[in-house]
């Protein structure tokens, strides 16, 4: 809640967001949003049966960012299911795990497979997960390939805890506030391109 000029509360504005979580099964999807929900994490975290919808919200001084986070099962075994998924998801998070080449193989064909479907202009971010452990993908190439393809590099590890809630902040700072609340910044306009540029990667 948020005091007026008379001092009396006013409900906040709740600025819902999709979220969508995508790439191959085994990177992390899951113990990600687990892990920034719940502040869990599981050595066997269960394999996803069906969806997964989870909430997370980000308090701004004059309004909410509501992050609806869905996460599925293996979508590559329902590749039919993808543009029911993707359809108005303002953020893809693309994970993939970084001890494991194929999974990085994998992730590429995600980001394809997004961008042939999404119908808005999508803010996309490239996250290596599981950076405790040995890497198989050198910083620089995950880097090089997300700046080809417009995306936000990030590494982050459910197990330890490393950059979860960050990656999400910079997320919600990245959404417009609504257009009633001005904040004088001059970078209303998602944009993946700019985004990108002023994106300072956080690594392990
Ligand atoms: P999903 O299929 O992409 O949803 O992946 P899950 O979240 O189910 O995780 C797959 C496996 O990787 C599980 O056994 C997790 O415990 C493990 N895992 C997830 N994140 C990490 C991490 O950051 N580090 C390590 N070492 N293991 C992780
Ligand atoms: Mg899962």
């Amino acid at each position: 809640m948020t005091s007026n000029a008379t001092g009396a509360s006013k409900p906040q504005q709740i600025i819902p967001v999709k979220c969508v979580m995508i790439g191959p099964s085994f990177a992390g999807k899951t113990s990600l949003v687990v892990r920034l929900v719940k502040d869990t994490f599981h050595n066997e975290q269960a394999a996803t049966v069906g969806a997964m919808f989870l909430n997370k919200f980000f308090n701004f001084d004059k309004y909410v960012i509501k992050f609806e986070l869905w996460d599925t099962a293996g979508q590559e075994k329902f590749h039919s299911l993808a543009p029911m998924y993707f359809r108005g998801a303002k953020i893809a998070v693309v994970v993939f795990d970084i001890s494991n080449i194929e999974s990085f193989n994998k992730a590429k064909s995600w980001t394809r497979e997004f961008k042939s479907h999404s119908t808005e202009q999508a803010i996309m971010v490239l996250v290596g997960n599981k950076c405790d452990l040995d890497r198989a993908i050198p910083v620089d190439v995950a880097e090089q390939y997300a700046r080809e393809e417009d995306m936000i590099y990030f590494e982050a590890s459910a197990k330890d805890n490393t950059n979860v809630n960050n990656i999400f902040q910079i997320l919600a700072e990245k959404i417009p506030p609504p257009s009633n609340e001005p904040t004088g910044k001059d970078d209303h306009v998602v944009s993946v391109a700019r985004s990108k540029e002023k994106e300072k990667k956080k690594c392990c």
